[in-house]
């Protein structure tokens, strides 16, 4: 078997950015709403125009995976019994908020969608709420809002993800 020579940290950065800036993986833009920079050392989905209660935002597409062989990642996302969506670009960018501006919602077998549930302004960041289930690691979330619940679990699962946190917290302190 032939070793695969690495590619250097300084290369590797240079031609993701090219992969960036000139293939546009990330710097989606359909009209509707564009990849842009969070500000923080991320990535997030913004509104190009305003949307209306009840108005689609974007189909969310990406692979489906069995959950019999389940190996994706914490934004898979449910289709049905049988089924997950993982994310692709752009999708893959929306971020979680606990004051979220649009729903998920199922818009066909294979893809999902959200849907403006308050007035979008252009220029908003698009969010909906993960509704993550209690996790064994800590995902602090920062998302800003007055009623951010600390944690990017749903507002059923917070007790429970205050307790885990409990625990990792004295584990550190010993
Ligand atoms: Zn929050």
């Amino acid at each position: 078997m032939s070793q695969i020579k690495p590619l250097g940290k300084r290369r590797r950065k240079k031609l993701q950015n090219r992969v960036d800036e000139k293939l546009g993986y990330r710097s989606y833009h359909d009209g509707d709403v564009a990849v842009k920079s969070t500000g923080a050392d991320s990535l997030g989905i913004y509104a190009v125009r305003q949307f209306t209660p009840g108005e689609l935002v974007m189909e969310i597409r990406g692979q489906v995976l069995a959950k019999a062989s389940y190996e994706g990642s914490t934004y898979v996302m449910e289709l049905d019994d049988d089924w997950y969506l993982e994310p692709a670009i752009p999708a893959s960018f929306l971020n979680h908020s606990c004051n979220p501006n649009s729903e998920l919602v199922q818009l066909s077998k294979l893809t999902m969608g959200l849907v403006a549930i308050c007035n979008i302004e252009e220029g908003s960041q698009i969010t909906f709420d993960y509704c993550w289930p209690a996790l064994k690691w800590i995902p602090r979330c920062e998302c800003g809002s007055p009623n951010c619940r600390g944690w990017v679990v749903a507002q059923d699962e917070v007790e429970k993800m205050k307790k885990i946190a409990r625990r990792k917290g004295k584990r550190k302190a010993s």
